[in-house]
């Protein structure tokens, strides 16, 4: 089959074995669409540790040719979506079924293969069945639990808060539509150009959500989070920085600041919001591309950070 793999700090398309299902657990997935994120651009710049010839890729949806003997949640045929995250099976938490805990995960695209490929193998119990959705508004699943994740921290039960999503990107503006749509009355975006601003004015949160996202700028704009809450107030991190970052610790220990860090919502949860708000995922999906066409798909991709970029397979 054809597949984008890492390869030298940057990516090729390759042809590759099919893959097989490897465990009775397993199911094949034909890929239908997967969708461009910036920690596949980060994997294939070398940015996040990845070996040579692993296949990239991992928001899609697709089709299920084949199944594992064990396997009686998802049948051939079934559309489905799947989640990157494979859990270990064997540490204290897998041990208590409680997988999306695993201290042992394994990334799709960067430690096992991913998704910018025809077919995939996964353990069934990372993919979920979808019906009613288009195959590019499934693959949007893995974003959207990123990003309802910030529901689900300590923002939780406090709909009243004042919060600040800070950062300039896609991802900060559906932060942003998620806390509004999930009720937060008193939610304010700030992008990177008005930070400084803001900062200055003495602008004081409850909660500030980090969804900033340039690598070169981090450490600073990271202190501006900082100084934009009220004492003992919370700085969600949010982005997926791959560098290292400084943090004031002083200021944080006086001022009294607790830093959450949050990773995915359960994707169940992701698929009912997306099946609630069609309106804003539909106004986030950008243009589709054949694998082929792959340099010009990750360009557009690099250039309008406003609409998620696709793959679409035959
Ligand atoms: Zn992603
Ligand atoms: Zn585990």
């Amino acid at each position: 089959m054809k597949a984008l793999v890492k390869f030298c700090n940057n990516y090729q398309l390759k042809l590759v074995s099919d893959p097989t299902l490897e465990s009775h657990d397993d199911v094949l997935v034909k890929i239908k669409t997967s969708a461009i994120c910036r920690t596949d651009q980060y994997v294939a710049q070398g940015l996040i540790d990845c070996e040579d010839n692993r296949v990239l890729g991992h928001e899609a949806s697709g089709t299920v040719i084949s199944i594992g003997n064990e396997v009686n949640s998802i049948s051939i045929d079934d559309q489905v979506i799947i989640n990157p995250m494979k859990a270990c099976y064997r540490c204290d938490d897998c041990l208590k079924q409680d997988y999306h805990h695993c201290s042992n995960i394994q990334f799709m695209g960067v430690d096992y293969d991913g998704t910018f490929a025809e077919y995939v193998v996964c353990p069934a119990n990372q993919v979920y069945r979808f019906s009613d959705l288009s195959f590019e508004q499934a693959a949007y699943t893995e974003p959207i639990a990123a990003t309802l994740a910030v529901v689900y921290s300590s923002i939780h039960d406090h709909k009243e808060a004042s919060i600040a999503v800070v950062g300039s990107g896609r991802i900060a503006q559906l932060t942003f539509q998620i806390l509004a749509r999930s009720g937060y009355t008193n939610v304010q975006l700030i992008g990177l150009e008005n930070l400084q601003k803001q900062t200055s004015e003495g602008a004081k949160f409850d909660y500030v959500v980090e969804s900033i996202s340039t690598p070169n700028t981090a450490t600073e704009d990271l202190f501006s989070c900082i100084r934009l809450l009220r004492t003992a107030g919370t700085l969600i991190l949010k982005s997926r920085n791959p560098h290292p970052v400084q943090f004031p610790t002083m200021e944080l220990i006086k001022r009294r600041i607790t830093i959450e860090s949050v990773y995915y919502a359960p994707f169940d949860e992701a698929i009912h919001f997306i099946e609630n708000n069609l309106d804003l995922i539909d106004s986030l999906i950008g243009r589709s591309y054949p694998i082929e066409d792959h340099a010009l798909a990750f360009h557009t991709a690099n250039q309008s950070e406003a609409n998620k970029t696709f793959f679409i397979f035959k």
